[in-house]
């Protein structure tokens, strides 16, 4: 049988978009993907549908597995011809047992590629805004274990050598150990004003930073509760977050967000709300399918050229539509004949992603802002089409049929409740671990309720602000009994975010 090969790869401090684009590759390649602890969870989104996920992680001390375990799984796996992803948190070199792995494969003679991490001192240290040397300051780093193999007996650390000859130290897995390390230090001569920080989750939304002295670090974390993962630093260099500091004083660090919109449209305002520093939970309310016919959208798409016009309420009717379109072996071409009028920014992009540009894009989004537009022309007797979505308002049909439009509106997607709240976002709720959560449409808020139960809902959101994209989306929240504490003027995302951003600043 074909032997298998296995890729030892790096995933970084637990930043996703830290990973290296060679390290990406291998997991979206691998049939299996073995996983740590530390290698951040949203990296294995990019393995494969089928790939074969183990986790092999040790939390804690607490091993799920021995590293023999792990070393034969690798052996096991890659004999049997699969190729073996080995994911491993930070560098695979770096305090990451990855040196006695390839020696198991290097035996049992298997192929394997060692692809390196951003390592947690560096990612951690980056991400405080703690440059591990700098110029002026200092000329050298080590990189050291604050938790030795438990068997030995004296520590192999030359703490006199260390003290003095390095600049900055860098201890891995040293939270526990913190008073002997910081004592260590200071016997064999480190001054006791040297600058200390420990980061914990360094480079994650949960990033948390300690500063202190080697002679207070140690009370200091203990009165903290300071717990595991973290890097200690110890340097001058320290000194220097109070200017660098960039990433956990972002406006909304450590501010937890949950995102409403359908599985497809989140992303894009998961990483807005993720740029200015929160923490993201999706929560999908929506889910879109298609109709349960084509008949009534087909039939209109066969006589396109007959209509004076044609509405785009949302970028998800422009893709249904399109799609549809193409099904049939058509292009854009077949709007040759009409104007076409867009509500909303995003979806004239989405329009232009098709390669039309609109005739008419309302300044007001709002229904009614449409109706208004189409109120300066003359539009008796024109005809319209507005590919509609299920249970949509009817402000713009009506109102253009009242100024002697014929207005024909195929239902063209539909929208459905996903049956099931993931699992992380109940957890979230019920830890009232929630800050903020945002509704983009009213269906948003309705789906909300109906998947956790109303008084459930109502319970979970005590105290949690509600951010609202626009006035029906509010009124939306206020009927089933929520407070709106946030509404951007404008009914953009970008808009919105700004506005959650100016809350939580004030
Ligand atoms: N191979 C890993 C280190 C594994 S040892 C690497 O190169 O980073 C585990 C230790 O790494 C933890 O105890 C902690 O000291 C450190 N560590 C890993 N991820 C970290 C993070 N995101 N923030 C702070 N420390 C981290």
């Amino acid at each position: 049988m074909k032997k298998g090969f296995v890729y030892l790869v790096g995933a970084g401090p637990g930043d996703p978009g830290l990973i290296t684009v060679k390290g990406k590759e291998c997991v979206s390649l691998a049939d299996v993907v073995i996983y740590d602890y530390l290698a951040g969870e949203q990296i294995l989104d990019f393995a494969r549908e089928d790939a074969e996920l183990i986790y092999a992680g040790k939390i804690g001390g607490a091993h799920n597995h021995e590293q023999w375990q792990i070393n034969d799984l690798l052996v096991e796996k890659a004999l049997s011809g699969k190729v073996v992803t080995r994911l491993k948190g930070g560098d695979p070199f770096i305090f990451g047992r990855g040196g006695e792995e390839c020696e198991a494969l290097k035996t049992a003679g298997i192929g394997f590629e060692i692809v390196p991490g951003v390592t947690a001192a560096i990612g951690a240290a980056a991400y405080a805004g703690i440059p591990l040397t700098h110029r002026n300051v200092t000329t050298s780093v080590a990189f050291v274990t604050g938790h030795e193999h438990p068997d030995k007996d004296e520590s192999e650390i030359d703490w006199q050598r260390l003290s003095l000859g390095s600049g900055t130290i860098v201890f891995y897995m040293g939270v526990k150990n913190l008073p002997q390390i910081t004592s260590s230090l200071l016997e064999h001569g480190r001054a006791p004003d040297t600058p200390v920080a420990l980061v914990r989750w360094g480079t994650r939304p949960e990033q948390q930073v300690l500063e202190g002295t080697l002679s207070d670090i140690a009370e200091k974390a203990r009165k903290a509760a300071f717990k595991a993962p973290a890097i200690t630093i110890v340097g001058e260099v320290v000194k220097l977050r109070e200017t660098l500091r960039w990433f956990d004083s972002k406006p909304l660090f450590a501010k937890t967000v949950l995102v409403t919109r359908s599985e497809n449209q989140a992303g894009e305002f998961s990483a807005m709300l993720a740029a200015k520093g929160a923490r993201v939970l999706e929560c999908p309310t929506i889910t879109l399918l298609p109709p349960e016919s084509w008949g009534a959208v087909d039939a209109e798409i066969e006589r396109l050229a007959s209509f004076d016009w044609v509405i785009f309420t949302s970028a998800n009717g422009v893709n249904f539509f399109f799609e549809r379109l193409a099904a049939k072996g058509l292009d854009a071409r077949a709007f040759a004949d009409c104007r076409i009028c867009v509500v909303g920014a995003k979806t004239a992009a989405h329009l232009a992603s098709h390669g039309i540009k609109a005739d008419l894009m309302p300044s007001d989004y709002k229904a009614e802002g449409v109706v208004a537009e189409f109120a300066k022309l003359d539009i008796t007797g024109l005809k319209f089409l507005i590919p509609q979505v299920d249970k949509a308002r009817d402000v713009i049909p009506k109102g253009l049929a009242a100024m002697g439009g014929s207005v024909i509106t195929p239902l063209t997607y539909r929208n459905s409740t996903p049956d099931n709240i993931p699992a992380k976002v109940l957890q979230a709720l019920e830890e009232k671990r929630v800050d903020c959560v945002t509704f983009t449409s009213s269906s948003t808020v309705d789906n909300f309720a109906a998947m956790l139960g109303e008084n459930r809902m109502l319970h979970f959101l005590e105290g949690v602000k509600v951010a609202a994209i626009g006035p029906i989306t509010a009124k939306s929240c206020r009927d089933i009994g929520l407070n709106v504490d946030i509404e951007p003027e404008k009914y953009t995302l970008e808009e919105m975010t700004e506005e959650i951003v100016k809350y939580f600043t004030i």
